[in-house]
This record gives structure tokens, C-alpha cells and sequence, in this order.
């Protein structure tokens, strides 16, 4: 079976965690600053602050932004769980924006004019979490515009994006989002096997986002409540939790990063030679998101199903029989049973339902050879046409 996505590991990969491995610090040691301020170079951002994943690391952006109970955090339907389970954490509500027919991304007009009514209402939101889907920004500039005007915060939730830039700058370097979250999980950019990271330009927020992954402790004699006792001495002053990342995780990731122009070539290649072989098909491909350079985490196609005689679903079944692991990204939030508990219902945001129906995530890696692409657009092409 293809993958839809797969990891590219190497010998220097290997001896960098087999380094680790005969150190003396598995975690808690040198090598995961290492790696913070490696993507803070990389990214053009003052701080860094890794954790165990980047769900945990979008749960502790969302409280340093203040989120609480009472508030509310806004997202796109079209996302993983966890870009909405991160508001509910916190004890907020969560509401979504629909996305942009082209580009499958939350779309900034439909957000200002949601504002607008949220305003008149007194129901705006605090924290938005713009998700970079497949690897492409939002609207950034537009967003960032409306956080400015409307007061809220700004999470980039740039788990697909490591390696993205918008507007000729890297994602991640906070021009428009007060903290970007990565994911370095096995199928996404580059890997610590599990592995997240918030970056930010605000020394506040670094400074609670540190204390936040280790239990709200601090031994800093400036953050305490009273004079040291002694050099054993720490303080909780809040409650946090224990999403330290290890050090053998650290390592993996900051091997992989030496690889991360590598990767986003050989993605770009497969994407633009997928655009040239599926020109002719009946499926529509991504639209290109204006400023957006992406990393290519995912391709996605729509099929054109009123042109195709098989159904979504059976033209899926039949790349999966054809040894294609092609997937769905993504199943609309709202319609979770979780969140439909929380009163949302079919119809609430049409546009990503209507993709839901049509959408296929292609494989996509960099150790994709040219020869299986031509499978897996044969196999499209023998569905389509049937
Ligand atoms: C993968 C992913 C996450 C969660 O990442 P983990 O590191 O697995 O916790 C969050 N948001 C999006 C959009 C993702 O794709």
C-alpha cells in the first residue's frame, strides 16, 4: 500500500538520537534548546518553546493568550480535532468559520462578516486559530487586520506549514499571529516522532508558555512570590502541566530540520507534477492562497462528482483496493457527535460540508517516487472515466 503521507528517516537521524541515547540527558538536557532555537532561526522568531505535541502545544497557547471559561475561540471546520478541542480545554466555546470554496481554508470574508455580527451581538471572539490547511496560510494580512480591529488573538495552527512562508517571510515568524503552533508528528513536514512547538516574538508569552509545560513552576527569584529558601528552591505560581518533549525527540526533529529545504523541493516537484497529470481529469485541484508559499503537506483533489459515474465514496474504495492509502482531510468539526452535542448540526457551514463530500487527499511524501504517482493518477484517471 502507498501511504498518504510517510516520514524520511536517515543514518544521521539515527546517530543523532543514538548520541542522545549515550548521553546524559534523555530529557530535560541541552539538545531540545538546540532544537528551539534552530526553528527560531529558522523561522525569524525571537522564542520557542517546545512540548510533547502540538495539541498540547495549542492548549497552552490558547491559556497564555487568556483564554477561559466565558470565552470564545473561533476556527475553521475543515481541521484536525484538535484546533477546536484546544478552546474547549480551556473552558471556552468554540464556533467555526466556513471556508473558502478555492483554497478549503478559513475564509476572511465570511470571518469579517461574522465579526461584525458578533460585535452587534457581544459574542466576538478572543482567540482565532487560523489553520494553515495543507501547508498554505489563510488570509493573513486580512486576519491580522480584523485581530487588530475586533481585539482578539491570533494562533497560527501551522501544523501542515513547517517550512511555509507567507508574504516572503517563513511561517512562524509572527507578523501576523501573536504565536505559531507546528506538529512534528510522522507525517507531517518533519518529525520527532511526537513533537510540537509555539513560537513567539512576545518575551511575556514565551515566559508562560515555559512555565505552562512544566507544571506552572518556576526558579525564577524575579516571578516569585517571596524570598528564595535556597539553591533547591521552586515555586508554582500557576497551574500548568507536564508536556515537556524529550530530548531524543529534540534531536530527531533538529536532524530532520538539516533536511527541511530537501523536503519542501521534492513536495513541491510531486505537487506541480500531480497539477500536469491531473489537468485533464475531472477533479478539481488546489488553488494557490494569494501570498502563500506552501509546504505541501497535503495534495487534495475534489472530484467533480456530477461529471464521474461512481460515487465519492466508491471512487475512494477503489484507489484504497488499488493499494493507494489515499485519506479524508478532513470530517467538517462540527459535525462530531462531540460538538453536535454542543448544538451544532448539518447545513451550519455548507461550503466545507459540500467539500467534505468530494475531497481526497492524494499520497504525498518525499520518498514518493515519480513511478508510483503514475499509479496512483492511472488508478484516478481508470475511477473517473469509468
Ligand atoms: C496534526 C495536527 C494537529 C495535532 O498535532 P499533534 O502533534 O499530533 O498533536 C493539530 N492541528 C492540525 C491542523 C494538525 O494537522
Amino acid at each position: 500500500m502507498i501511504p498518504y503521507g510517510r516520514q524520511s528517516l536517515d543514518q544521521a537521524d539515527i546517530d543523532a538520537v543514538v548520541a542522545v541515547l549515550q548521553s546524559d540527558w534523555l530529557t530535560q538536557g541541552p539538545t531540545i534548546e538546540r532544537f528551539e532555537q534552530a526553528m527560531a532561526a529558522r523561522c525569524q522568531a525571537d522564542f520557542a518553546v517546545a512540548v510533547c505535541n502540538a495539541t498540547a502545544a495549542l492548549h497552552i497557547a490558547c491559556l497564555a493568550a487568556g483564554l477561559g471559561p466565558g470565552d470564545r475561540l473561533w476556527t475553521t471546520p475543515n481541521t484536525f480535532l484538535a484546533s477546536a478541542n484546544c478552546g474547549r480545554y480551556c473552558g471556552a466555546e468554540v464556533d467555526f468559520v466556513d471556508i473558502d470554496p478555492l483554497t478549503w481554508n478559513l475564509d476572511a470574508v465570511v470571518l469579517a462578516a461574522k465579526l461584525e455580527q458578533a460585535e452587534r451581538d457581544g459574542t466576538l471572539p478572543k482567540v482565532l486559530v487560523a489553520v494553515a490547511f495543507s501547508g498554505q496560510s489563510c488570509d493573513m494580512r486580512r486576519i491580522a487586520e480584523l485581530a487588530e480591529r475586533y481585539n482578539f488573538t491570533v494562533i497560527e495552527d501551522a501544523s501542515h506549514a513547517v517550512g511555509a512562508s507567507y508574504a516572503g517571510r517563513p511561517v512562524g515568524c509572527g507578523e501576523f499571529a501573536a504565536m505559531t503552533v507546528f506538529s512534528f508528528h510522522p507525517v507531517k513536514i518533519i518529525t520527532s516522532a511526537e513533537g510540537g512547538m509555539v513560537l513567539t516574538n512576545r518575551p511575556h508569552l514565551a515566559e508562560r508558555l515555559q512555565r505552562l509545560r512544566s507544571h506552572g513552576m518556576t526558579r525564577d527569584a524575579q516571578q516569585m512570590t517571596e524570598p528564595s529558601h535556597g539553591p533547591w528552591y521552586y515555586q508554582q505560581i500557576e497551574l500548568g502541566f507536564n508536556y515537556r518533549i524529550t530530548d531524543l525527540q529534540a534531536a530527531l526533529g533538529l536532524s530532520q530540520l538539516d533536511k527541511l529545504d530537501e523536503f519542501i523541493a521534492r513536495r513541491r516537484e510531486l505537487a506541480a507534477r500531480y497539477d500536469r497529470l491531473l489537468a485533464y481529469l475531472p477533479v478539481t485541484l488546489p488553488s494557490p492562497q494569494h501570498e502563500a508559499e506552501s509546504a505541501w503537506h497535503l495534495y487534495v483533489i475534489r472530484l467533480q462528482t456530477e461529471r464521474i459515474s461512481l460515487s465519492h465514496r466508491q471512487v475512494f474504495e477503489g484507489l484504497r483496493a488499488a493499494g493507494i492509502g489515499v485519506n479524508l482531510h478532513y470530517i467538517p468539526v462540527h459535525l462530531q457527535p462531540y460538538y453536535r452535542d454542543l448544538g451544532f448540526a448539518e447545513g451550519d457551514f455548507p461550503e466545507a460540508e459540500r467539500y467534505y463530500a468530494q475531497a481526497i487527499s492524494l499520497p504525498l511524501y518525499p520518498l514518493l517516487s515519480d513511478e508510483q504517482q503514475d499509479h496512483v493518477v492511472e488508478q484516478l484517471r481508470r475511477l473517473t472515466e469509468e
